[in-house]
């Protein structure tokens, strides 16, 4: 592997440079080095593209810290535990779009221009897909099936888009480039300016007698069922990767892949925050102070708990790994936290009532009966006059 230049001296900026001197740094450079503005030179073309990289990745405050920490080799293969399917840059793919839209969507007019040619093998575009799972679903994972149309090559034509005997011809716009070069001035002088052929989609080729199976678009959509593992612990809104399960790559691309986004639905006792639960519980007010067991609600089924004597409304406790699984490891459990609430009755029978006012005079609290201004029915109008005079 060749000697690769530190990012910052490609940039030339000081390690600690913030945003702001980062991207006028690479404009710079990028001005000075952009392919359209020196066609033919392959020299200025290396510095682009060691100026572009160096900026994907310290624009990216992620990548940054990873390179500040492991330098060359965070990207590299492997090594450093860098990002999958980061190591070696694309430069026809999503990184160079996204600095081209933000940096020169304004310099190059109409935003980020692909300049690489569409003939090359491309990977399919993603599908996306959304299943719906209940609670207990997505805390133990499950197995569903999904539903989905998918384009196949066409076996009538064999994905040539053609009427079987005849053959796609040589597009005359772009005589098989499949794009087009446009001169336009701009802040830099002319620029060239390559585009996808509008005649053949820079396919190259143009169809004359369309395949009647697919219309010429050499695919035809089959419905076809795909099984979708749910891994345990997924949340609402997460999506799960199927791969190769997308739209079919161009000119000997791969399939993208199909995006299954998991919606999860909820719960009526249960609420999830990551990987804990989260419930309240009923408790009687005898449960509360003297203390004994309630059966508790939990994604495992029921459990008994022994609630201490004296037990206060909202007291919470932890159920430890009785939560959601993580999705790395489904034996790291999350906690399951329970709020206990004392019920206050609100139908007694006269039996119960008779107990509780019992009760009540033996934790040394007067009867109701005897308390001024209640009970009024049973007192006297003397009573009555004495109390207001008393008052
Ligand atoms: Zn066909
Ligand atoms: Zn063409």
């Amino acid at each position: 592997m060749a000697e690769k230049r530190d990012y910052y001296e490609v940039l030339g900026v000081d390690r600690g440079a913030d945003d702001a001197t980062l991207k006028k740094a690479y404009r710079k450079l990028a001005k000075k080095y952009h392919p359209d503005v020196n066609p033919g030179d392959a020299e200025a073309e290396k510095k682009f593209k060691e100026a572009t990289e160096a900026y994907s990745v310290l624009s990216d405050p992620e990548k940054r810290k990873q390179y500040d920490q492991f330098g060359h080799a965070a990207f590299e293969g492997g090594a450093g535990g860098g990002y999958g399917g980061f190591g070696g840059f694309d430069f026809s793919g999503q990184d160079m779009g996204d600095i081209f839209g933000d940096l020169f969507g304004d310099l190059f007019g109409g935003g980020a221009s692909r300049r690489r040619a569409n003939n090359g093998p491309m990977k399919g575009a993603s599908l996306r897909a959304v299943i719906h799972i209940s609670f207990q679903e997505a805390v133990f994972g499950c197995e569903k099936e999904l539903e989905i149309k998918l384009k196949e090559t066409c076996t009538t034509c064999n994905g040539t888009g053609a009427k079987p005997g005849t053959q796609p011809e040589t597009c005359p716009r772009c005589k098989g480039e499949g794009q087009v070069v446009y001169t336009q001035q701009s802040l830099f002088g002319m620029v060239r300016n390559v585009q996808t052929c509008p005649e053949c989609n820079g396919t190259g080729k143009v169809i004359k007698d369309k395949c009647t199976s697919c219309h010429g678009s050499g695919y035809v959509t089959v419905p076809k069922k795909i099984q979708v593992s749910v891994p345990a612990g997924i949340d609402d809104g997460q999506s799960i990767r199927i791969r190769d399960k997308g739209e079919p790559g161009k000119n000997g691309g791969p399939r993208g892949d199909l995006l299954v986004e998991v919606q999860v639905a909820r719960h009526p006792i249960f609420q999830r925050q990551d990987m804990n639960i989260f419930s309240t519980a009923p408790i009687t007010y005898a449960q509360a102070a003297l203390g004994g067991d309630v059966r508790i609600n939990t994604v495992d089924g029921d459990i008994i708990y022994t609630v201490k004597p004296g037990t206060q409304t909202d007291t919470k406790i932890r159920l430890k790994g009785k939560g959601v699984p993580s999705l790395r490891n489904k034996n790291v459990r999350g906690d399951h936290y329970v709020t206990l609430v004392v019920q206050v009755p609100t139908k007694l029978s006269e039996e119960a009532k008779e107990a509780l006012r019992a009760f009540d005079a033996a934790c040394g609290n007067r009867p109701a009966a005897e308390t001024k201004g209640h009970e009024k029915k049973k007192k006297s109008f003397m009573d009555k006059l004495k109390e207001t005079f008393e008052e």
